[in-house]
């Protein structure tokens, strides 16, 4: 069926699929950085796409903020410093901030202009921004990272584009020798890594390089993403010291972060892997 012109549409021409949404534009423009799309969706509310690529919509973004911030902080002994990488439209900050242990999350994004529309299209991310725990930063993350100091941090969130452009960095072994450096000894990083099913073998990749960077352990997360590539999302967790994966599932913690999607069974569900994955990352 032909799509009429009140479609949005991104194309993988490299996994041969497309995702649509019926939708009008409300607002574009060209950063220094990257081209930035606001759309009034006629089911899922306001998106904001970056070159072309969709990143946050009103009805779904809870899954993808829920599950890259907290499995990390519930799996940490006593996450108390937390840096965000990307994460311009400050959902996941949101979510981190939610964890009482967290003393202080910054948030370093390239792109002001990805926050300031955030504000006004997707003000419900925006409501811990004036927390005083958190901190906007707006720069490189790959420039802040190896200006960090080190053993300083205990999470690393990279809730960053794909691997292209700005982001392209942020997905090898310099940049986590980086990482490795300006976490404290018990520290972890989670990255987003795209899709289980399209793209598995970035996801060697990724795990690969940060065992080479000196991580001892790294572990899968998934997560169904309606508005990612087929539908199913994944994170990266890369842990300092091996053992450190060691979930503290308090219930009424859990219930106290009055999350959608994250609960303990969900958190359990998520480091699940299937047969082949296991395969694939099986060191
Ligand atoms: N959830 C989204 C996804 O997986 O597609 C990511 C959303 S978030 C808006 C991604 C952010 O990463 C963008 O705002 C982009 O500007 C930022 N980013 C890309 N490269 C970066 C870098 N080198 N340093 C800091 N932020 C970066």
């Amino acid at each position: 069926m032909a799509l009429d012109a009140h479609w949005f549409t991104e194309v993988m021409a490299s996994t041969g699929t497309a995702f649509s949404l019926k939708a009008r534009k409300l607002h574009e423009e060209q950063t220094p950085y990257q081209k930035i799309e606001i759309w009034d969706t006629e089911t899922f509310g306001k998106l904001m796409t970056i070159d072309g690529c969709t990143m946050v919509s009103t009805r779904d973004n809870f899954l993808y903020h829920e599950m890259m911030s907290h499995p990390a902080l519930n799996a940490h002994p006593h996450p108390k410093t937390v840096v965000i990488v990307g994460g311009g439209d400050c959902g996941t900050l949101r979510e981190v901030l939610k964890h009482p242990e967290v003393q202080s999350a910054t948030q370093v994004e390239i792109d002001e202009r990805v926050t300031r529309l955030s504000e006004q299209y997707f003000p419900e991310l925006c409501d811990k921004n004036d927390d005083p725990r958190a901190t906007l930063f707006f720069g490189d993350g790959i420039q802040w990272m190896k200006d960090a100091t080190p053993g300083s941090i205990d999470l690393i969130i990279i809730d960053s584009t794909d691997p292209v452009g700005p982001a392209e960095g942020l997905f090898g072994k310099k940049f986590y020798l980086d990482c490795i450096r300006a976490l404290a000894p018990n520290g972890m990083l989670v990255q987003q890594s795209e899709s289980p099913l399209l793209h598995l073998e970035l996801i060697q990749e990724m795990h690969q390089a940060m065992r080479d960077a000196g991580f001892a352990q790294t572990h899968l997360l998934h997560f169904p993403q309606v508005i990612y590539p087929s539908g199913w999302w994944s994170g990266s967790i890369a842990c300092k010291q091996a053992g450190a994966l060691a979930a503290r599932l308090d219930d009424a913690a859990i219930d106290a972060l009055d999350a959608k999607f994250y609960n303990a069974e969900t958190h359990r569900a998520a480091f699940a892997l299937p047969t082949y994955v296991k395969k694939a990352l099986a060191v």
